[in-house]
């Protein structure tokens, strides 16, 4: 029960994000780091007509869902098929499956709470003996069914002060920052385990009316915990923040590579600086209740390729990825 925003572009449509330059320059290294050559491009391949096989971990998902999509990106006659994925305008960063090694690519396929119910179509792209080739691949966007939740805060966090929304303003910009700067390589390897053992009191999605006024849709899940209880990595990564934010209270932002970050919101001690490596399980800090919280809890988020995503559905589909 908490900020349900800490995270300034989580509604943001993905096709938005060609109006930031910051953003825009993030994707372009994604992209560049999603062409993927797998072995040497001195020998021409000759025309090999069908495109790379594509197999996505269900034919449906939920707004506020993540999908992976295995690609065979193993070269055809020597030569590097280059291929790309991208969906809603997105280039998706590609990385060597986890398990099956580096012919198979796998994209994370996320799609955002406000994404319209219907037909998903991811763009696959690749070249076929020098020349660029495409094809359509689609999906099922289902409708999540998300609840509505009425909740008092300090009325602070509900109207800020005109000093409150200048800190407020700064903080998103520095996050968006954050965001587009992650490692295009992927840095976990043994999948995501839940940051704290504890129950679920607030659903992802959840629609909220602070102090009977303030709307918005939570950004992610939280955990109820004990006021000192550790707060572990989910996986390994690098921190990418490590401060008190305004709504999110004291906050770790995790980076894992390949389009994928975590965050970790209202801790009582943060316990990492930005910059280190950690690895999953290592505590990160502890439990609390800053910011913009009713009481002690974790609010666990989880980005990626710059959505918002549904962690727990998340952590599942990573844990069918690397076999637990
Ligand atoms: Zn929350």
């Amino acid at each position: 029960m908490d900020d349900p925003r800490p995270f300034p572009d989580e509604r943001t449509p993905a096709g938005a994000f060609g109006r930031s330059s910051v953003l825009r320059r993030a994707l372009r290294a994604i992209a560049l780091a999603a062409v993927l050559t797998v072995a040497g491009m001195s020998s021409a391949a000759r025309a090999d007509g069908s495109p790379p096989r594509i197999t996505l971990s269900a034919p449906a998902v939920e707004t506020g869902g993540t999908l992976a999509a295995e690609i065979d990106c193993r070269p055809v006659n020597g030569a590097s098929r280059e291929v790309q994925l991208a969906f809603a305008g997105q280039r998706i960063a590609l990385f060597p499956h986890p398990v099956k090694g580096g012919g198979t690519c796998v994209g994370l396929v996320a799609v955002a709470l406000n994404a319209p119910a219907g037909t998903g179509t991811l763009d696959l792209g690749w070249t076929d003996s020098g020349r660029s080739r495409s094809r359509r691949v689609d999906f099922r966007i289902v409708a999540g069914a998300y609840g509505e939740e009425r909740l008092s805060v300090d009325p602070r966090h509900v109207r800020p002060s005109p000093a409150d929304l200048e800190r407020i303003r700064r903080e998103q910009e520095k996050l968006k920052q954050v965001y587009a700067a992650g490692s295009p390589e992927r840095l976990w390897s043994r999948g995501f385990a839940l940051p704290v053992p504890g129950e679920v009191n607030g659903a992802f999605g959840t629609r909220r009316v602070f102090n009977g006024e303030l709307r918005s849709q939570h950004s992610g899940v939280d955990f109820r915990a004990a006021a000192g209880d550790p707060v572990q990595a989910s996986s390994s990564g690098v921190v990418r923040l490590a401060e008190e934010l305004f709504y999110s209270g004291n906050a770790v932002i995790i980076d894992h590579g390949a389009g994928v970050f975590t965050s970790y919101s209202h801790l009582s001690r943060i316990d990492v600086a930005v910059g280190r490596r950690v690895e999953k399980g290592e505590v990160i800090g502890l439990i609390g209740a800053t910011g913009r919280a009713t009481g002690p809890h974790l609010h666990w988020g989880v980005k990626v390729n710059a959505v918002t995503v549904n962690p727990l559905s998340f952590q599942q589909l990573m844990t069918a990825l690397t076999g637990g």
